[in-house]
């Protein structure tokens, strides 16, 4: 996909529910699509990117949890991403480019092993726990069209009504 039709794409995009390919190019292509997410994820603020939040169908994720593009020490960038194992249980608050203004708390493993290749094709492994492991677990579920609404408590449901309205209305106005 060209990564000059990327754009950020809130809920209830029919994209963010797709099925996601496989990256199977690690090309000149692929750098300038991850180029063109990165620009994006940091224009919104964001700490964590994935694929089919801007358009884009595949296994493919960013992460920086700094959110600075300043500070790049720990960012990552995550493709056809595995969970190997998982340990522990974290409640932690969580958040979604998808999902402007909406905040929930949401309980995962405290930490996850996981496998993945970068953006060159190399396999790695590593075990992240806390933040990191909360941001990749977030942006993975994207990549099986799990999302914010699917993971709320009905209690957070009712109290986030007019925002998730006002983004059902956004998206009615934007395909009339
Ligand atoms: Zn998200």
């Amino acid at each position: 996909m060209d990564p000059a039709e990327f754009r950020l794409r809130h809920w209830p995009d029919p994209v963010l529910l797709q099925a996601t390919a496989p990256v199977e190019r690690f090309d000149a292509e692929l750098e300038a699509q991850i180029a063109r997410m990165w620009e994006i994820m940091y224009a919104e603020k964001g700490v964590g990117l994935a694929a089919p939040q801007v358009g884009w169908p595949v296994r493919l994720l960013l992460q920086n949890p700094s959110g600075s593009a300043d500070d790049t020490s720990e960012a990552q960038v995550i493709i056809n991403p595995r969970v190997l194992k998982k340990w522990g249980k974290h409640v932690h608050q969580e958040g979604c480019l998808s999902f402007p203004d909406i905040f929930v708390d949401i309980q995962r493993p405290a930490g996850i092993r996981l496998a993945w290749q970068d953006e060159t094709g190399a396999e790695h492994e590593q075990d992240l726990n806390e933040f990191p492991a909360r941001i990749l677990q977030h942006e993975m579920d994207h990549l099986e069209g799990v999302l914010l609404v699917h993971r709320m408590s009905p209690v957070d449901r009712i109290r986030y009504r007019f925002e998730l309205e006002e983004l059902r209305a956004e998206a009615e106005e934007a395909t009339s």
